[in-house]
């Protein structure tokens, strides 16, 4: 079994969390919109302390809990940024506090469930997207089959929390942001819109200790190893459709699928021909003209020696029978195994001697009826034959 590691997904969703919580600074601190700057001030130090990073050993979604809070007070503490942000709205603030390096580190360890974040949010229910993956495989693994093991990458409920998004054994409070919701209602009448509350991701319920495994947000990849199966014969550029294991759906939506594209390698002694096999051995003159032995590599593993008939002619095949590729039929087809005869390279005087020696003491039939038919046309006249 071989494994590759696959689909690293390679989408991404921009953080949208601060935008959600424009109108809601009050909300957020838990304060009624007219309170005064003691209520404030109050209400901020009970949040910063159930919230604050450093009971939750430096936790992302901590983190961002806190700096939401954080900045929700420094905005309504300052009497003069309180009020354009009451006549205004957030867009009237300047700089919105860009910490790249905060907004980063929780994106990083969010991005590959930030879709399945995103659609629970949004409560849409989604199929996962197909996916495409190549799979390059054996010239042996393709003509007689395989399984490989390939990692898939799912998101699914954390195991660990069971989706809760606490450690184990410590618990979940209800949300004061949106009274446990998970959404918070903004204007009235018709023009109502429920916006998802970000601070608990529209779950309503805030875990103090955020699970470890899944940074509290209840969803968790997981690797499978799941076995593909190469069938007999296959060919470059042949697709294996897995069911359902393409990337997850997110919220009850189902798997996409997976699509395994072959490529097969080629292999430096062996070539495919149908289900036949092909290769080439290269032999001297001397075991051309006497006969001898020839080793060829099986494409399964290995080698079987096969006999060269005295007087073998260069580019004349031997077939071994029964060890070529499977058939469709279960037999299998032949090895081809083409004979080369390797002129020689001829660096020595001895070796020179001996060869001209070979010459004039060989029979060459086919040199010998040569030669008689083309003394026999430089004889005739010009125009006969
Ligand atoms: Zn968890
Ligand atoms: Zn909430």
């Amino acid at each position: 079994m071989t494994t590759l590691t696959a689909l690293a997904p390679e989408r991404r969703i921009e953080s949208d969390h601060d935008e959600l919580l424009v109108t809601t600074f009050y909300r957020l601190l838990g304060v009624r919109d007219g309170a005064d700057p003691g209520e404030i001030k109050s209400a901020y130090r009970a949040l910063a302390r159930k919230y604050h990073p450093d009971h939750n050993s430096g936790h992302p979604l901590s983190e961002r809990r806190f700096r939401l809070l954080a900045e929700a007070y420094e905005v309504l503490s300052d009497a003069e940024q309180r009020e354009k942000y009451d006549r205004y709205g957030k867009v009237a603030l300047t700089k919105r506090g860009d910490q790249p390096g905060f907004v980063g580190g929780v994106q990083r360890l969010l991005t590959n469930v930030e879709q399945a974040i995103d659609a629970r949010r949004k409560g849409q229910k989604r199929r996962g997207d197909d996916r495409r993956l190549p799979l390059e495989v054996s010239l042996a693994h393709a003509v007689f089959g395989t399984t490989i093991a390939i990692s898939v990458v799912r998101t699914g409920t954390c195991d660990l929390c069971k989706g809760n998004g606490a450690d184990p054994g410590t618990g979940v409070e209800a949300c004061h942001v949106c009274d446990s919701r998970g959404s918070i209602r903004e204007g009235t009448g018709l023009l109502a819109v429920d916006t998802p509350c970000s601070f608990c991701d529209a779950r309503g319920k805030v875990a103090l200790s955020p699970c470890g495994a899944c940074v509290g947000v209840g969803i968790r990849e997981r690797t499978l190893e799941v076995p593909v199966t190469v069938p007999p014969a296959a060919k470059t550029g042949r697709r294996l459709v897995l069911r359902g294991y393409g990337p997850s759906g997110v919220n009850g939506g189902e798997a996409g699928d997976l699509f395994v594209e072959l490529t097969i390698k080629n292999h430096p002694l062996i070539e495919r021909d149908g289900d036949d096999l092909r290769c080439a051995v290269p032999i001297t003159i001397t075991e051309a003209v006497l006969g001898g032995e020839a080793v060829v590599p099986l494409l399964e593993g290995g080698a079987v020696a096969v006999r060269i008939p005295p007087g073998t002619r260069s580019g004349q095949f031997l077939r071994l029978r029964g060890r070529g590729g499977p058939t469709e039929k279960g037999a299998r087809g032949d090895v081809l195994v083409r004979l080369d005869i390797e002129t020689p390279v001829v660096d020595s005087h001895v070796a020179r001697e001996l060869l001209t020696r070979l010459d004039q003491v060989s029979i060459h039939p086919l040199r010998a009826s040569y030669v008689r038919a083309l003394n026999q046309h430089q004889a005739s006249e010009p125009g006969g034959s």
